[in-house]
């Protein structure tokens, strides 16, 4: 437990950005680092997450580290132990708002609660409850990709599917990240076959 003053004091970090920017990394490096200073860390992340082993954080180079799949945002509290000096929370955009109360609460236990997730859905928008917990945290680090079209910086996630689902779990093959100016959240499967004159409306 962090002291200030005889009295515990956490805070909040977010790391945010679109695919392929290394969240899960930064997330990784950061616990990493308190691992080695011996402190006691907790990991989480929403339970419909399948991408990889059911009970790892796995960033895109492979790196992992053991963490708690939960349901509910609730469930992260009732699992958190009081000998916990870190919570690190991966994939935040897909938890409930209640993930914002229960990163205060932790960080009013004097906990160091570093929470990873894409800022933005496939459409650009804000993504679940990222904008409130950007807005509560200590410490905010927006990361960018490379955009695939242009080599600029990356602050979308290009969806590649015609799948409507916000909660389509990304992988390499359904996205890509873009720049502002080469992100196109009307894309549809159909119409980026040009030689196919049927395209129109298909979505
Ligand atoms: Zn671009």
């Amino acid at each position: 437990m962090f002291l200030n003053q005889g009295r515990p004091c956490g805070w909040i970090e977010v790391v945010c950005g679109p695919m392929f920017s290394g969240k899960t990394e930064e997330l990784i490096r950061r616990l990493r680092l308190a691992q080695i200073a011996k402190q006691r860390i907790q990991i989480f992340k929403p339970a419909l997450d399948d991408r990889y082993e059911e009970n790892y954080i796995t960033s895109h180079s492979d790196q992992r580290f053991l963490c708690q799949p939960v349901r509910t945002s609730r469930d992260i509290l009732e699992r958190v132990n009081d000998m916990s000096r870190v919570v690190g929370i991966d994939e935040a955009q897909f938890f409930d708002d209640q993930i914002v109360d229960v990163c205060g609460k932790l960080a009013d236990r004097g906990m160091r609660v570093i929470v990873a997730g894409l800022d933005q859905d496939y459409l650009g928008k804000s993504f679940g409850p990222m904008p409130q917990l950007l807005a509560v945290a200590e410490s905010i680090l927006k990361l960018k990709a490379v955009c695939i079209v242009c080599g600029g910086e990356a602050t979308k996630s290009q969806r590649l599917t015609d799948d409507r689902s916000t909660v389509a779990v990304g992988s390499g093959e359904k996205y890509e990240a873009r720049c502002r100016a080469c992100f196109d959240p009307d894309f549809s499967v159909a119409n980026s076959i040009p030689a196919i004159p049927m395209a129109k409306g298909a979505r």
